[in-house]
């Protein structure tokens, strides 16, 4: 059943309280701060041994799934903007802003 409508959806509503839930609790997880210099400003969300999935061809809602997954495997680390962009990667595309962005 299919339902058009321009307002958000109370289910949309619910699944971005989910998501910010999901994203804290996340961020938590992988310490709360930057891995190197402990900043909690600008965090994203940084792959210590590369990403191997096409992040334009994931929806955000759905990264944050992968996301979960990697730090579950420790395959990911928090690091502000600034030391995600001294790594050398892009890290525009590599940032998943934390709740305080
Ligand atoms: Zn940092």
């Amino acid at each position: 059943m299919h339902r058009r409508t321009d307002n958000p959806a109370p289910s949309t509503i619910r699944n971005r309280r989910n998501r910010a839930r999901r994203l804290a609790k996340l961020l938590k997880q992988l310490g709360g701060r930057c891995q190197e210099c402990g900043s909690r400003r600008h965090l994203t969300i940084d792959h210590i041994y590369g990403r191997d999935w096409d992040i334009r061809k994931v929806h955000s809602w759905k990264r944050l799934r992968i996301y979960e997954e990697e730090a579950d495997a420790g395959k990911v680390q928090i690091l502000c903007l600034s030391c995600n962009s001294r790594k050398g990667q892009p890290s525009a595309d590599d940032g998943y802003f934390g709740p305080e962005e």
